[in-house]
């Protein structure tokens, strides 16, 4: 099995190999097995990425917009006849479960090319009266735009920051994850075959230093991160050395809260959703699981009931439900923190540990539940990433809303209950940027998906992620004389 991409960066409409960027080598989680090499940007790379980048983006900034938003329905269209083939890939370089990436992966990032394809076209400056006189203002796009990407959704994080960002006439430089560099460059390869301009969609690999370089280049106009809260401080403090736009979508730790009057298999089904869904490596996953006292037994039972039946197994099988953890960084940083749960006292309800069969192979850890948790322990507090779901109890609806509130992230939330009005009043009060009522976790492109708080600024999807990839220009029209004092 090997994955070997014919280069290691896609620049200006065609792949380059540079073997003086140190070794980058792609592991299957599955397995621990190395699939592919890449090596590292050097400068010269990235020199050239962005310089073809700039070039690009000037010829495609002058394509009638409703063409524009052809090339990103037809890139949509050719990601769609191949999402076997992509999906194998993403399989491979993230150890997702093939059932999870033929239907998460590859189509969603043909639906925001598909959305922002269609809306390419209708985006327009306005016209304003001034009485006489009268001004309009411009869309007009930023320019060349970073994009650096986590590695739990490698083509859909790809194809979320370059959707809007060519629908507004930008050019990218996009940066993968250093430990999933392969489906990025697939993207880049479908967008030359769906007509783009050489050097409209780069691809560049690398660590976080090559990521810094792009985030502080003078070439770059605006930076648009995917990570964790730490990177993001410091990708937003680069791109403030020269004033660049950006968009943060970072880490959390988001309530999911349970009243007495919910549906309990959609409550449980929510759960599973939210915790063990990629393995638990979803950014918005709502990991604090506040469930009402009344009702705590009868949902752990089911959760328990429904979560050790999963099947955990090869991510290649259809019928794996379950597959690896991303790299052995990972695998240990989760066993580590549930380790640092029994410790503080939580009750391990089921999982723990390394599943049967795996020990040794692969980077795998069971779903895995604890009771008794409360607010100040730190599997409460600290993103986790990983399969651990913690059940925390309450009482009240004002107690929940400020336990649920109290912490630095605010990416996301969900309640669960059949009361209409308290399901809003709880809507108004949460601190989150992206929110379920009686679901969780679904993300359509049609609505916009981001965080408040630490957890991130801007939004991507939907209308609102086109205010982060253009920028107006005012154009003040005189119709009369110039009056002046002298
Ligand atoms: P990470 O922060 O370690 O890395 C993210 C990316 O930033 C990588 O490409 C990395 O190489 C790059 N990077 C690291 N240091 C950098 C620097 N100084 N300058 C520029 N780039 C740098 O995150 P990860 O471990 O890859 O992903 C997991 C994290 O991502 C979690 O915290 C998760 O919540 C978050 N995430 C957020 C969203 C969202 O939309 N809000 C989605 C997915 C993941």
């Amino acid at each position: 099995m090997h994955a070997q991409p014919k280069a290691s960066h896609f620049v200006d409409g065609r792949y380059v190999e540079d073997t003086a960027g140190q070794e980058i080598t792609c592991i299957f989680p599955a397995t621990g097995a190395a699939i592919a090499t890449v090596y590292s940007a050097t400068p010269a790379i990235i020199e050239r990425a962005l310089a073809s980048a700039a070039r690009a983006q000037r010829e495609w900034a002058s394509f009638a917009p409703v063409e524009r938003g052809r090339v990103l329905r037809r890139a949509a269209g050719i990601i769609r006849e191949r999402n076997e083939e992509l999906s194998q890939l993403e399989t491979l370089d993230t150890g997702k479960p093939i059932q999870e990436t033929r239907v998460a992966d590859a189509t969603s990032g043909a639906e925001a090319l598909e959305y922002f394809g269609g809306l390419a076209a209708t985006l327009t400056g306005e016209t304003i009266p001034l009485g006489g006189d009268f001004a309009y203002t411009l869309r007009e796009p930023l320019g060349v735009c970073v994009g650096i990407g986590a590695w739990n959704y490698p083509t859909q994080i790809a194809c979320w920051k370059a959707a809007p960002a060519l629908a507004c006439g930008n050019a990218m430089v996009f940066k993968p994850s250093e430990t999933t560099p392969l489906c990025a460059l697939k993207l880049a390869e479908i967008f030359v075959e769906a007509g783009a301009p050489a050097g409209l969609f780069n691809v560049v690999q690398g660590y976080g230093d090559v990521g810094a370089a792009l985030a502080t280049h003078p070439r770059t106009d605006k930076v648009s991160l995917t990570g964790s809260v730490p990177t993001g401080r410091k990708v937003y403090a680069a791109a403030a050395e020269g004033i660049r736009h950006v968009t943060m979508e970072l880490g959390g730790k988001s309530p999911l809260i349970i009243f007495e009057d919910a549906d309990i298999e959609n409550a449980v089904s929510a759960a599973i959703n939210a915790n063990f869904y990629s393995t638990g490596q979803i950014c918005s996953n709502g990991t604090r699981v506040f469930v009402h006292k009344s009702i705590e037994e009868q949902f752990i039972a089911r959760i328990a009931e429904r979560s050790t039946k999963a099947a955990i197994g090869d991510p290649r099988e259809d019928t794996t439900q379950i597959g690896p953890l991303i790299s052995r960084a990972q695998h240990e940083k989760v066993l580590d923190y549930i380790e640092i749960g029994k410790s503080e006292g939580a009750r391990l309800v089921f999982g723990g540990g390394i599943p049967q069969g795996h020990e040794g192979k692969g980077f795998y850890v069971e779903p895995t539940l604890f009771s008794g948790v409360t607010d100040d322990m730190r599997i409460a507090r600290e993103e986790i990433f990983g399969p651990v779901l913690s059940v925390l109890t309450f009482e009240t609806e004002d107690e929940v809303l400020a336990r649920a509130n109290a912490t630095d992230f605010g990416l996301a939330a969900g309640v669960f209950t059949k009361d209409l009005t308290r399901a809003h009043r709880m809507m108004a009060a949460l601190e989150a940027g992206t929110c379920w009522i009686n679901t969780y976790n679904l993300t359509p492109v049609e609505m916009p998906f981001g965080g408040v708080k630490r957890s991130g600024v801007g939004r991507e999807n939907a209308r609102a992620a086109i205010e982060h990839y253009s920028q107006l220009k005012s154009v003040y029209v005189a119709m009369g004389d110039v009056e002046a004092p002298f």
